[in-house]
């Protein structure tokens, strides 16, 4: 017999982002060496990570709840944040990050991925539609800056090009200016691994 499902489950693992082959192979060992009450509870949770993930209406952003799975999240809904700024980030935990290091009060948007550099098509998650609607909606709602907050990297670069194209339109006639926080980190800089004082000064650096 050959062994299928440490192939199998190994290949799941390599699917997530930043895991190699060994590493994925190393969970797979490191799990059979758990009990099988923990495995169940393990699987269980991703089981029903979907029926217990909602995703936030107007950012996007996915959060704890069991019901209202399509309804603004608690950010979105908190009339103390400030109405006239809009930070795009490309995924949840870049969002995270920025809420842990207090520098922002403003409203976000989370994009869902990053436009690839050469040519390749943009993915199916990335909200580019939805950036679209939002900033429209926005824009007759006291909307002022729309702060591109991605990580100092070239796909990140492309995106804010791309962005900024394609809201040109909606844009153009207003006093609203699109700003780019990318501009205060140094080169090759993620924002999932930034800390408080790099965020706090790519703010204040923002062009
Ligand atoms: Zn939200």
């Amino acid at each position: 017999m050959k062994n299928i499902t440490i192939s199998k489950l190994t290949n799941y693992f390599e699917k997530l982002p930043g895991i190699g082959p060994r590493q994925a192979r190393r969970f797979v060992y490191h799990l059979l060496t758990k009990d099988k009450d923990f495995l169940k509870k393990f699987s269980f949770t991703i089981k029903t990570l979907k029926d217990e993930v909602g995703q936030c209406s107007e950012c996007f952003k996915f959060f704890d709840t069991t019901e209202n799975k399509n309804e603004p999240c608690e950010i979105c809904q908190n009339t103390k944040r400030k109405k006239d700024t809009l930070l795009v980030v490309e995924k949840d935990v870049d969002m995270d990050n920025i809420e842990r290091s207090a520098s922002y009060d403003g409203k976000y948007f989370v994009l869902g991925g990053l436009v690839p550099a050469l040519g390749e098509k943009l993915r199916n998650e990335i909200k580019m539609k939805e950036l679209f609607s939002k900033v429209k909606k926005d824009s007759q709602n006291g909307l002022k800056e729309i702060i591109l907050a991605f990580s100092a990297t070239l796909e990140a670069d492309n995106t804010g090009r791309y962005i900024e194209k394609i809201l040109e339109p909606i844009i153009k006639n207003t006093k609203i200016k699109i700003s780019r926080l990318g501009r205060g980190l140094s080169t090759g800089t993620e924002l999932e691994y930034s800390d408080k004082d790099t965020i706090s000064n790519a703010f204040k650096n923002r062009q």
